[in-house]
């Protein structure tokens, strides 16, 4: 073994010492060669190309095996991503409750570490300032990795907390990357969610597309809205004023997620909490619990009310969001409704009593499906209705043509006409009623086509474009 240690038979604490430190000289023998490398390569002068290529490394090596890491870190961020799109293996669609006190004040200490003390169970999120980290007028970055141990999220607040509502994005994009890399360097995990220091307006789009470059999710104030509604914007996620609502206005904002099954995201500053008493996060708390709404993290939250796909700009028109939990937004965005169909007659109207009277309606993005069903008794039947048949109360205008068959009873409709339709012109909202067959002009349907003492039924559906 030349220069290493000989390793006798006996399976000892001497063999065992002796193997580990032979691994250690090896490792340091193994690094002097580099180094002797290395410096071999640095002494000699390399091709421009060579030297171009390092970007700022001592030797290309270096450099390369740099990108690797790079290229692994990004490898790992897309399964990610999938992950997070298969995730909510529960199929757990209700309310969920998320905490996030801002800027990590040193009131902190007084205000929320009692709390969480008290209530272990509850994790809460944590947005910090760089800044603030380093010049000691926040918490420190032990704590921070201390609350983040315990299971509280860190999120990022930015390297500088200039007001997202009047920053200019090329402030942002000079300060994000830098806290996203403090962040990092200092093991705190939240660096793929932003809180945006004061908050930022949906339609402020320049600088939601900053923050759509760096971070997986950017969480606003109240002037992105109370409720965090599925699917979210990723970057402007509204979030609720803890610190301004009474505890009876928050207890009613939880009533409202639970029955709605929505997301609410707290907003708190713990140096504002401190004059209001911390009592109301208490009891808060206790009675988001009382009502069996779990407390979530952000980052657990998003398995559950996060999104799958985020396409474009989600103010616009033409975007497409989806959420985890199959809400969707934009070209696939569906509604369903209920609408009631009304017969009448274009001279008299007429006034009947309905046997059956419904109507259902399917939004598909801008495609409308809408069915309905009457039924009137021959003794339910305004004798007195007169002129061209058609059908009203559709929810929608048509943008398009439309002709479909429908079913009905008994109708005198004439020499040649074999089959009625629903139709739709555009725009307009109302069904005629049309006859057509071989050899004969397609004409409307007449209310003096309804044989005397007979009932009527019309069931059927139209489907046409909406705007
Ligand atoms: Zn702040």
């Amino acid at each position: 073994m030349g220069k290493y240690r000989v390793l006798g038979s006996f399976l000892d604490r001497i063999y065992r010492n002796n193997l580990n430190d032979n691994f250690n000289d090896v490792d340091a023998d193994i690094q002097a060669q580099k180094k002797r490398v290395d410096d071999l390569i640095i002494a000699n002068p390399s091709p421009s190309e060579v030297q171009d290529a390092r970007l700022g490394f001592p030797v290309l090596r270096d450099k390369l095996v740099d990108v690797d890491a790079q290229l692994a870190e990004k490898a790992t961020k897309s399964e990610e991503g999938i992950r997070t799109s298969q995730s909510n293996p529960t199929n757990f669609s209700g309310a969920i409750v998320t905490i996030i006190d801002d800027d990590a004040r040193p009131d902190f200490r007084t205000v929320w570490k009692p709390i969480l003390t008290d209530n272990p169970s509850v994790k809460i999120d944590i947005a910090v300032v760089k800044d603030w980290t380093e010049n000691g007028s926040s918490l420190s970055l032990s704590e921070l990795l201390e609350l983040q141990n315990q299971g509280h999220g860190i999120l990022c607040h930015t390297a500088h907390h200039e007001a997202s509502y009047s920053i200019t994005p090329e402030n942002a994009e000079a300060d994000y990357p830098v806290a996203i890399n403090w962040m990092k360097d200092n093991g705190l995990k939240g660096y793929e969610y932003l809180v945006y220091p004061g908050g930022l307006s949906k339609s402020t789009v320049s600088i939601k597309n900053i923050a759509r470059k760096h971070f997986k999710y950017a969480i606003s104030t109240e002037s992105a809205g109370d409720y965090a509604v599925t699917p979210v914007d990723n970057w402007c996620i509204g979030r609720i004023n803890g610190d301004a609502k009474t505890l009876d206005e928050l207890k009613a904002a939880v009533d409202y997620a639970k029955a709605n099954k929505i997301w609410l995201i707290l907003m708190t500053h713990s140096h504002v909490l401190l004059s209001a008493g911390s009592q109301k996060m208490r009891d808060f708390i206790a009675y988001v619990q009382l009502q069996n709404v779990p407390i979530m993290k952000f980052e657990e939250a998003v398995k559950y009310k996060g999104n799958a796909v985020a396409l474009g700009e989600h103010t616009a028109e033409n975007s497409l969001f989806i959420g985890v939990d199959s809400s969707s937004k934009g070209l696939l965005k569906q509604e369903i409704g209920t609408w009631t169909p009304s017969l009448i007659g274009l001279t008299t109207a007429g006034t009947h009593t309905y046997s059956t009277r419904k109507g259902d309606w399917m939004k598909i993005g801008k495609l409308m499906i809408a069915t309905f069903d009457i039924n009137i008794a021959s003794s339910g039947l305004d004798a007195t209705m007169a002129g061209s048949l058609r059908i009203t109360g559709l929810p929608f205008t048509s943008q398009t043509i439309s002709r479909s068959s429908l079913e009905y009873n008994i109708l005198n409709l004439g020499t040649n006409f074999t089959s009625i339709l629903a139709a739709v012109n555009a725009p307009d909202n109302v069904i005629r009623l049309f006859k057509t067959g071989n050899g004969v002009a397609t004409t409307f349907v007449n209310a003096s086509d309804i044989p005397a003492g007979q009932s009527v039924i019309f069931r059927g559906q139209v489907m046409c474009h909406i705007s």
